[in-house]
């Protein structure tokens, strides 16, 4: 059996985003910027994960549903071109869900509760005891988001391998149980004989971007994000107030660990500008204000272009329905096709069938 994306050259690519707000720095050098160099070589897939977007927002789905569309703009203002790529709304394709069910029969529970991205997440967003049943099953959802497009590769951050980790497993699982693939056979044999490859993680060119706070990683739900759609005025001021935990400009400053060095190594073109700043910096000859200030500035320049694409696009959100049901469309085509496929290898499929969408303008 091969899987339809199979050839050695163009890849099937499935990567996406929770809308819990709207996307900031670490997205776009741990994820996008690898989308957009994979939009031109390979068969990508962008998931926008409202069902997922419920594990911590259960009571407000109206806003997730607003973050699905700011989500689509930021993907198509940061350059993802819906004619090489399909952008689509998780809850719209029922495929995803039903193999959630089947995946979440593979997987140990203690296996999941080991895994240590749900338990920082547990830990980050506050959750203490209170998280919800859901919360636990967004990693199988997940699981079955890169599974149901037979995903050869996942562009992700540092903080998503564990769950890529769990999907190679049960894919793996799958194959084993109900394809008669040997359980010591190598990738190449999984998809050969399988009805799932066995999906690659692929880590940007920064794994992990620190947020402003100086502690954790850049997060959405932790108010220490810069976004791409903030304001120029809004990046200075957020800039303003990156913690360097440094008390005076005369002090010897700490480059390693500092989020304000980061940005600048990540963002700043000027390589000779950045030795210089930071040597002035260790010897407490600048201060932070003008570090801080100067980062602001290469952030505007490179985020000034995204803008003005976000402006005309949100000046016509027929157009951005329009992207998103065309891309959930063909997403509803492949992954029905591959549920189909792994009911066949179960033996349940016992009736064939259509999904179809339909435009439904606001
Ligand atoms: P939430 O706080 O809701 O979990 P998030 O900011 O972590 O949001 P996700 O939607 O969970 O964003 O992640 C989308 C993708 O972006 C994932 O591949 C994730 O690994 C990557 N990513 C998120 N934050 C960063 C970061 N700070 N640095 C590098 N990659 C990141
Ligand atoms: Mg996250």
């Amino acid at each position: 059996m091969t899987h339809p994306a199979a050839t050695p050259s163009r890849l099937r690519v499935l990567t996406g985003d929770t809308p819990t707000g709207r996307l900031h720095l670490g997205h776009y050098v741990g994820s996008i910027e690898n989308r957009l160099a994979f939009q031109d070589v390979h068969d990508c897939f962008f998931i926008i994960a409202n069902t997922h977007a419920l594990t911590t927002r259960a009571q407000q789905s109206e806003a997730v549903r607003q973050d699905v569309l700011q989500i689509a703009i930021d993907y198509l203002a940061a350059g993802i071109d819906p004619k090489k790529s399909t952008i689509f709304i998780q809850s719209e394709v029922p495929a995803i869900a039903e193999l959630t069910w089947y995946f979440a029969m593979l997987l140990g529970y203690g296996r999941l509760m080991r895994n240590p991205t749900v338990k920082d997440e547990i830990v980050m967003k506050g959750l203490g005891e209170n998280y919800s049943f859901g919360f636990l099953m967004y990693p199988v959802g997940q699981i079955a988001d890169i599974l149901a497009f037979c995903a050869d590769a996942v562009p992700v951050g540092e903080d998503q391998v564990p769950h890529i980790e769990m999907t190679r497993e049960i894919a793996r699982r799958f194959n084993v149980t109900y394809c008669g693939v040997d359980s010591q056979a190598d990738d190449a044999a999984h998809a050969e004989a399988g009805v799932f490859p066995v999906p690659q993680a692929m880590v940007g060119r920064v794994a992990k971007l620190m947020g402003t706070d100086g502690k954790n990683k850049m997060s959405k739900s932790l108010d220490n994000a810069i976004f791409l759609s903030d304001s120029a005025k809004e990046v200075k001021k957020k800039c303003s107030r990156i913690f360097t935990g440094r008390m005076s400009a005369t002090d010897p400053g700490v480059v390693e660990g500092n989020p304000l060095w980061q940005y600048h190594d990540v963002f700043n073109p000027d390589r000779a500008e950045i030795d210089d700043m930071k040597q002035r910096y260790r010897a407490g000859k600048v201060g932070d204000g003008d570090c801080k200030k100067r980062l602001a500035e290469v952030l505007n320049t490179f985020l000034e272009p995204m803008r003005q694409r976000r402006a005309e696009l949100e000046a016509d959100p027929d157009r951005v329905m329009e992207v998103l049901y065309e891309g959930t469309s063909r997403a509803n085509a492949v992954a029905e096709q591959t549920l189909w496929r792994a009911k066949q290898a179960m033996g349940f499929d016992f009736f064939p069938r259509r999904v179809q969408v339909q435009i439904k303008r606001t």
